[in-house]
């Protein structure tokens, strides 16, 4: 993979720049070329035996105490777990299984929770989804939004470990830092989304996606909760070898700073990189409406990859030291913003 992710810099930044007019998140409608040499093992043996694929030392998770009390190793034994639970597109028993873990890490974690039920009218037709919203109460009024979202696109042994996987088992361990530490300034909210995916074709539709967070802004306007968000963090796709996570071009420049100045500070400036992108995703309801967001994601690399929507998109294809570093930046972000915004 370390070739190939040469070879495709170049390339690489042109695709970002027509993911400004045309990407969707998870929808980026490009022509997919076949998969470079990758040195991973193959997706069957990943799905049979997930603890026996060998991560290059180069790859493994540092100490928790090297990333700020985040633990990748954490991080990517709950991608390994979420991925085991096979395919689980929104109002499927298999997202009924993972909303019951997801609870029961919460639950472990000490975290306090409430769940939003909602039903969207989606292009096939109305759908059960369900938000559930982990909140670490602060001392002031302001609110901190970390989102992922933990549907998996419907695509036939699509099992999305680097896509609803990768950034769900980050905010779980991140939910196991954060509940229970001494109060800060803000409240911090981690809002695992239903429904992010486009539901009745392969490309991606704004109005048949992301109905989660679309759910989330309307339920926290109606509230009255939304002028309380400071800022909102969206984490998709962020676990892949050789990540790397370019500033987003519809977030706030004080905002992709926080983030690129948290990096560079801790030296992951060859993760965080200087270019721009712009991708639809979970942000969007939140841009809609003026609320600062910022999208966390590398979704040009897996698609030049071939994996991206495709069964190919599996455990073998995460690093534990890139869900390490993510996590560790956004972490360190936070606690940035919570001096930010006293
Ligand atoms: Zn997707």
């Amino acid at each position: 993979m370390p070739a190939a992710m040469v070879f495709r810099r170049s390339s690489w930044i042109v695709a970002a720049a027509f993911a400004a007019v045309s990407a969707g998140a998870c929808g980026h409608d490009s022509a997919r070329p076949s998969a470079p040499v990758n040195a991973s093992s193959s997706a069957a043996a990943a799905a049979a035996a997930p603890a026996q694929i060998a991560i290059p030392p180069s790859d493994v998770a540092p100490p928790a105490a090297q990333t700020g009390g985040f633990d990748g190793a954490k991080a990517y034994d709950q991608v390994a777990k979420l991925v085991a639970f096979g395919p689980h597109p929104p109002a499927t028993d298999a997202i009924h299984a993972v909303q019951n873990y997801i609870h029961s890490q919460l639950q472990s974690f000490g975290c306090a929770f409430d769940d939003d039920d909602f039903n969207a009218q989606t292009g096939i037709g109305n759908l059960a989804m369900k938000n559930i919203v982990a909140k670490i109460p602060g001392t002031g009024q302001g609110i901190i939004l970390l989102l992922t979202h933990y549907d998996t696109k419907r695509v036939d042994n699509f099992v999305g470990a680097e896509d609803g996987g990768s950034s769900t088992g980050l905010m779980l361990e991140m939910a196991r830092n954060l509940c229970g530490r001494p109060k800060q300034a803000n409240s911090v909210w981690i809002v695992f989304l239903d429904g992010e995916e486009t539901q009745a074709q392969f490309t991606w539709v704004t109005s048949d996606s992301v109905y989660g967070s679309r759910e989330l802004a309307a339920r926290m306007s109606v509230a009255g909760d939304l002028k309380r968000v400071r800022a909102v963090i969206l984490a998709d796709m962020v676990g892949q070898y050789g990540l790397r996570i370019l500033r987003d071009s519809d977030a706030p420049k004080w905002l992709n700073d926080t983030i690129s100045n948290t990096a560079a500070r801790l030296g992951y400036q060859s993760v965080f990189v200087s270019q721009e992108t712009s991708t639809e995703d979970d942000t969007l309801p939140f841009i809609e409406r003026h609320v600062p967001a910022i999208d966390l994601i590398d979704l040009n690399d897996y698609i030049n990859l071939g994996y991206w929507h495709t069964a190919q998109d599996t455990l073998d294809k995460i690093s534990p030291r890139s869900l390490a570093i993510v996590g560790h930046v956004i972490l360190e972000s936070v606690n940035a913003l919570q001096l930010k915004f006293p």
